[in-house]
């Protein structure tokens, strides 16, 4: 067993301290950034998530896996918001200060700090049942709302939808998918390719038409997507339940966004367009042209 204060140490080598930015950084009371050395043009954007054991992770689930999940679902906010993640803290709690599974988990938060470019900056540690919550601060110079959508928009959505939630349901039996649901990749080579086009976007987490059914609210009108244009990896249609992880599995992180008709041929390659954006209201589904009712539409947690 470890202590707090070593804990905080062991934390230190999440750090790179390459941040000019960055005045003062962890072991303070408070981290310091020095906005002049903030590049101009640039908005500071800022979102938090928080993962609890038994509600987002299993308690046995890999540390590694654990610590990459929890960074990579904030990051992908940042993904959606189109900024560049510069700066997070990491709030802690844990059931008890032990030390290989913090190794594992500091390495699983570590990738994607070290990928992105992401400096670890404070935290706060406590004792409870786990709970990973992450505060990210990033910079973009044109951040993307859900209430951008125009009618006659296009709706596209970035990689493929639904293998996480095959994972879930069926744990062990594709690695492909057991991978996109622990290891998720926010998106943004596809954020920073669409920067100056895309119109309203969001992350995919709580199940596409959850999500896109929060692009229409925010936008004030409806959207129609078309079943044959889903990207889907063909194995999960191994499973009868496919179309429902597709519209409303969740965990996908890929992004979702609106684009008007004339920019389709700006689109990156891994970018599908599923529908558009049109007058009414929420989500409607097409499959060969009928209309088709969807069980669920996205994980509530009060629901
Ligand atoms: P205080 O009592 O003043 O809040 P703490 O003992 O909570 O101080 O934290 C000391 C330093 O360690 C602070 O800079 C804080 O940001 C950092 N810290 C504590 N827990 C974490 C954590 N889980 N991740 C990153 N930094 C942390
Ligand atoms: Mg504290």
């Amino acid at each position: 067993m470890i202590n707090e204060f070593d804990l905080i140490k062991q934390l230190q080598s999440l750090v790179h301290g390459q941040d000019r930015a960055v005045t003062l950084g962890i072991g303070d009371d408070a981290a310091v950034i020095d906005p002049a050395l903030i590049p101009a043009g640039h908005q500071m954007v800022i979102a938090t998530d928080t993962l609890v054991v038994g509600r987002h992770f299993k308690a046995d689930d890999k540390p590694e896996d654990i610590g990459h999940k929890a960074i990579a679902v904030n990051l992908s906010d940042m993904a959606a918001m189109a900024a560049q993640p510069k700066w997070v803290l990491m709030n802690l709690t844990l059931p008890a200060v032990d030390g290989p599974w913090i190794a594992g988990f500091s390495r699983g938060v570590s990738g994607l700090l070290k990928k992105h470019r992401v400096e670890l900056i404070g935290g706060d540690t406590t004792s409870g049942p786990l709970a990973i919550g992450f505060t990210v601060i990033g910079l973009s110079k044109n951040p993307k709302k859900r209430k951008d959508a125009r009618a006659g928009d296009l709706v596209v959505v970035s990689g493929e939808l639904g293998s996480a939630a095959f994972a879930l349901n069926n744990p062990g039996v594709n690695d492909y998918c057991d991978a996109q649901l622990k290891r998720p990749q926010p998106r943004f080579d596809v954020a920073e390719a669409v920067i100056d086009y895309a119109r309203a976007m969001i992350d995919v987490s709580d199940g596409l038409l959850a999500d896109l059914g929060h692009i229409c609210e925010a936008s004030a009108m409806g959207a129609q997507l078309d079943v044959e244009k889903m990207p889907v990896y063909e194995p999960i249609k191994s499973d009868s339940q496919w179309l429902d992880y597709v519209l409303s599995g969740g965990d996908d992180y890929q992004l979702c966004f609106t684009i008007r008709p004339e920019d389709e041929s700006l689109l990156p390659p891994d970018c599908t367009v599923i529908g558009h954006m049109c007058a009414g209201s929420g989500v409607t589904v097409y499959d060969k042209g009928q209309r088709i009712e969807v069980k669920r539409s996205g994980f509530d947690h009060f629901g």
